[in-house]
């Protein structure tokens, strides 16, 4: 099964995509986590990402699509994947759709996790606090949301016109945001 994940920062996709990643034994893709990785690395993508991502702004599509698809081509990714973190943009919805053409594979479901604005911003709060990441604090965070509505948030148009695009309600305990995802991906 091929998935692409989508919702706003802090609407819970990373941690939705573990628990699917668990029953279906299918890789989870982060780009956020590929980035992360790559500066953690301290390689030169990871040290020209690392400025963009601490303001909270996009890194550019060819970097994030360079790394994407070294990741699809390692054979975990064969036989299916959860996307987490991309697309990002409109631009990068059409890039992935080339790419998946490319390797003969087709998307089979989006899901869009809908979340209100301020409980994204209590989680993304709680989550500072554990995790203690960078592009965690207000002013970032405040930016990020913006990134999201103006050119995230169009992404799910994109695949509501492939008729693959399937809204879930984020609201409540994790485990019932899991369950409403079973019963729509059916296992
Ligand atoms: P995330 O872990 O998905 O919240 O991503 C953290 C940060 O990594 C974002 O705020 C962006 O700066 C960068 N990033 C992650 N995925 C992408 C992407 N698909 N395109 C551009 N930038 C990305």
């Amino acid at each position: 099964m091929r998935i692409v994940l989508l919702g706003a920062p802090g609407s819970g996709k990373g941690t939705q995509a573990k628990l699917i990643v668990d029953k279906l034994n299918i890789p989870h893709i982060s780009t956020g986590d590929l980035l992360r990785g790559a500066i953690a690395a301290k390689t030169p993508l990871g040290l020209a990402a690392k400025e963009v991502m601490d303001k909270g702004d996009l890194v550019s599509d060819e970097i994030v699509l360079g790394m994407l698809k070294d990741r699809l081509n390692q054979d975990d990714a064969n036989n299916g994947f959860i996307l987490d973190g991309f697309p990002r943009n409109v631009t990068q919805a059409a890039m992935l759709e080339d790419l998946l053409a490319e390797l003969a594979m087709q998307l089979d479901h989006a899901l869009l996790i809908q979340v209100d604005p301020d409980e994204v911003v209590a989680r993304i709060a709680k989550r500072a606090e554990i995790e203690g990441r960078a592009d965690d604090t207000e002013t970032v965070v405040r930016n990020r949301l913006n990134v999201y509505k103006e050119q995230t948030a169009p992404v799910a148009d994109f695949y509501k016109n492939q008729d693959i695009l399937t809204e879930v309600l984020g609201k409540g305990s994790i485990e019932d945001v899991q369950a409403r995802i079973q019963a729509i991906l059916r296992f």
